[in-house]
């Protein structure tokens, strides 16, 4: 055979007479570093690694000349002839059993191409942190009283747990005994009352310790969900794809439809996922699945990596075959898939807002796709692309459009903020105030939606005019109560409000806007007496908060509830009988071509929320625009004719769901800097357009937020009649860039964000 060529003997100098033998011939490995390079590498396998080494197992490799070893995933395995360039080898291998199926790794290949992401990007997204570190085990201290004599008296709460703790007892289980939170044990530990002794090794329970009892009997379904169920039922039972959408007001009893069909997908011995927009925000979705099923893995934003592990091993094992959970939940590694769902499909919380940009939407069709089951996309106001869709014939619509039981969708009237009689004299307009009383007379509850949270929106000079703004972003600083303290938010910074205007020097800072805790404000002063709460961010930081309003609402321990977006997401209060929306208009003049949809979207939502129970009810929107379409459809519950007025402006401008937009953000420190760069994308991307008509590029120009952090920020669009020509447009015009240090930019395919 035909000996080495000499530089290559003088590299492997060191490699064994037997394995140059066999060179030509060889096990090859291709290869995906998480981070740094993109490309796929090729790797030798060395025959000790052989058995081990496959596609969807994590491996060593050396990397780059001082051959430092990286953590790299499997994608493929071949035989073959060597090329004539030599190969590094395998050093080790990771997992003792594949993370990611043939059909995973499939789909990450596919998702960093529909997304323009690197594939190391989109590996390490759909795996759990949990499984990638193999946290397993958690540690819990065992506890015990040390018997010491308490310097002051203890609370009731301590004497509690340090009875409890006579005998020495793992933390978690002197939390339940003792009923008591972390804060008592902390002081407890700290004074010397009680002591750590050794630790205890616990694999996470993958669900609640106690089942939920089993609901009742499910209810007969009505005529349209019969049919919607049939939709669903027919390819599940062919064992063929399809997509179907339910059309359904709020209320008609979709969630019923998705269970009995969850329960004939079990039936057949297969799995189930069932997306939700966000976990906190659904409660109830989630309780009523695992009434109905007991065993369901709830995928939620508070799992530790260890509890997200063990869910995840129960489900590639099949012995938990209902998922449910938020996003990232469409990669539950189900062997046996027989359905998905997507409730509340329109959510633009599907869409990932950092890299991969993907949408879970999109990620649901190809897996039901290829496993040739149904997806049932639901919601009361879907998304235009998914309407477009349907009435293109690919998918299929089932139109849902009472509400079952009887009860009859809400009245809505809309109150003109221009006119001055019916204008508010704060938020609250008199028809709101009537509207208010009316409902807390009759013992019903209220719902008031203000999507702005904080006190004051803008604090404003009245001498000059200027208004306060974030040192580091180009936003106006909202006051929050108490301690009138100024919050950005863009960044999250906390700032001290001046007490004169920095421009002029003058005293006399007004606080404009209203703000969710302002409105609560004014509703406690206007009606006395009434049981108010707040839900929003700001009041919702803290584990199981959202839980424990909303189960006070329920109980009625509460009458009037103040909130942002959060309180207009699937809840069902049957005793509400008034909904107000202070201010439909917020959203309205964004610079985001969805912003109409969203707000036809929002408004019709919460108007839902009214009017569930059998005394009926009303909604009350206020706007300033109320001839725009949006506002009219929301007030006449037809959502329909504002997909029918909205796709012709669509299609006119060639927006999604008619064209495909890519958008580039450029961030840099300095605004120049971020200026050129976005110049230099936008020369390459006209260059490779040619003088092809169909593509237009906007900008580069600005960012509706110009400034965030101190970063500049200047972004540009593509738009174009296909997805995929624009992505290879993206692709050629991008390919190579070595890009200045001083910025940072990142390409968003179909973005929901256009902030
Ligand atoms: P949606 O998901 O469309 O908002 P739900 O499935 O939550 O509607 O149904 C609204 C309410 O009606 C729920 O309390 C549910 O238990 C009840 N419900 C659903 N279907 C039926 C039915 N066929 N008969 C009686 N009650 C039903
Ligand atoms: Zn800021």
């Amino acid at each position: 055979m035909p000996a080495d060529p000499a530089p290559q003997r003088e590299l492997f100098a060191s490699r064994p007479a037997w394995e140059e033998d066999d060179a030509r011939e060889g096990m090859i490995a291709t290869v995906v570093l998480s981070e740094g390079v993109d490309k796929p590498l090729d790797y030798l396998v060395p025959p000790r690694l052989a058995a081990s080494v496959e596609p969807g197992r994590r491996v060593q490799v050396p990397l780059g000349r001082g051959n430092r070893r990286r953590l790299a995933y499997c994608v493929a395995v071949r035989t073959g002839e060597l090329p004539q360039h030599p190969l590094k080898q395998v050093a080790a291998v990771e997992d003792d059993k594949p993370l990611l199926s043939p059909r995973m790794l499939e789909l990450t290949a596919w998702m960093a191409e529909r997304w323009l992401a690197r594939r190391g990007e989109v590996l390490e997204a759909v795996l759990p942190a949990g499984v990638r570190l193999k946290r397993r085990v958690k540690r819990v201290p065992v506890l015990v009283a040390t018997g010491l004599t308490p310097a002051r008296r203890p609370t009731p709460a301590q004497q509690k747990v340090l009875e409890v703790a006579t005998q020495p007892i793992p933390l978690d289980e002197l939390l339940k005994r003792a009923e008591a939170n972390r804060g008592v044990i902390n002081r407890l530990l700290k004074g010397g009352l009680l002591a750590e002794q050794g630790q205890v090794i616990r694999e996470p329970e993958p669900e609640p310790a106690e089942p939920l009892p089993t609901g009742s009997e499910p209810p007969t379904l009505s005529a349209d969900q019969q049919q919607a169920l049939a939709a669903i039922l027919t390819p599940l039972r062919a064992g063929r794809h399809e997509t179907i959408t339910l059309f359904g007001v709020t209320g008609s009893g979709k969630t019923e439809v998705y269970l009995q069909a969850v329960s004939e997908t079990l039936a057949h011995g297969r799995q189930a996922i069932v997306l939700v927009p966000e976990i906190s925000l659904t409660p109830q979705t989630c309780d009523r699945f695992r009434s109905r099923f007991g065993r369901v893995a709830v995928l939620h934003s508070h799992l530790t990596p260890a509890e997200r592990h063990a869910h995840w091993r129960e489900i590639a094992a099949g012995r938990v075959n209902v998922i449910v959970g938020a996003r990232s939940a469409i990669f539950a590694p189900a062997p046996r898939l027989g359905l998905i769902v997507i409730d509340e499909e329109h959510e633009s919380s599907f869409k990932q807002a950092t890299a991969p940009r993907y949408h879970a939407r999109d990620v649901a069709e190809w897996i039901a796709k290829r496993e040739e089951v149904p997806l049932v996309l639901g919601s009361a106001t879907p998304s235009l692309e998914t309407f477009a869709r349907c009435l293109s014939g690919d998918w299929q619509m089932c139109r849902m459009p009472s509400r079952v039981g009887g009860s009859h969708l809400p009245a809505v009237i809309t109150v003109d903020l221009r006119d001055r009689k019916t204008r508010a004299k704060g938020a609250i307009s008199p028809r709101l105030a009537a509207g208010i009383e009316w409902a807390i007379n009759a013992g019903g509850q209220v719902m008031l939606l203000l999507n702005r949270r904080g006190f004051a929106t803008h604090v404003q000079c009245r001498g000059c005019g200027h208004a306060i703004h974030c040192p580091q972003c180009d936003l106006g600083l909202t006051l929050h109560q108490p301690g009138s303290r100024g919050i950005c938010h863009g960044c999250g910074l906390v700032t001290k409000l001046p007490a004169s205007c920095p421009e002029c020097g003058a005293g006399d800072l007004v606080h404009r806007g209203t703000g969710t805790q302002r409105l609560e404000d004014q509703v406690r002063a206007q009606f006395r007496g009434i049981r108010v709460a707040r839900m929003d961010t700001d009041t919702m930081r803290s584990r199981g908060s959202h839980e424990r309003t909303l189960t006070a609402f329920r109980r009625h321990e509460i009458d009037l509830l103040v909130g942002t977006q959060m309180i207009a997401k699937g809840l069902d209060f049957p005793n509400v009988m008034l909904v107000g929306v202070i201010n439909a208009d917020a959203a309205l003049h964004l610079a985001d071509f969805r912003a109409s949809e969203r707000t036809c979207q929002l408004v019709t939502q919460v108007a839902g929320r009214s009017g569930r129970g059998p005394r009926g009810g009303r909604v009350v929107v206020q706007t300033s625009t109320p001839e725009h379409p949006a506002m009219r459809a929301a007030a006449a519950h037809d959502y329909e004719a504002f997909v029918r007025s909205e796709l012709p402006i669509r299609e006119a401008l060639l927006y999604p769901p008619f064209g495909s937009v890519v958008r580039l953000v450029v961030r840099s420190l300095q605004d120049q800097a971020a200026s050129d760069w976005a110049d230099h994308l936008a020369d390459r991307l006209r260059q490779a357009a040619g003088d092809d008509p169909a593509i237009r590029i906007l900008g580069p120009a600005p960012a509706p937020i110009t400034r965030i952090r101190d970063r500049y920020r200047w972004h540009l669009q593509v738009h174009g009649p296909s997805g995929e020509s624009l992505r290879s447009l993206v692709r050629q015009a991008t390919a190579g860039l070595k890009t200045p240090h001083e910025v940072a930019w990142i390409v968003d395919v179909d973005p929901v964000e256009m902030l």
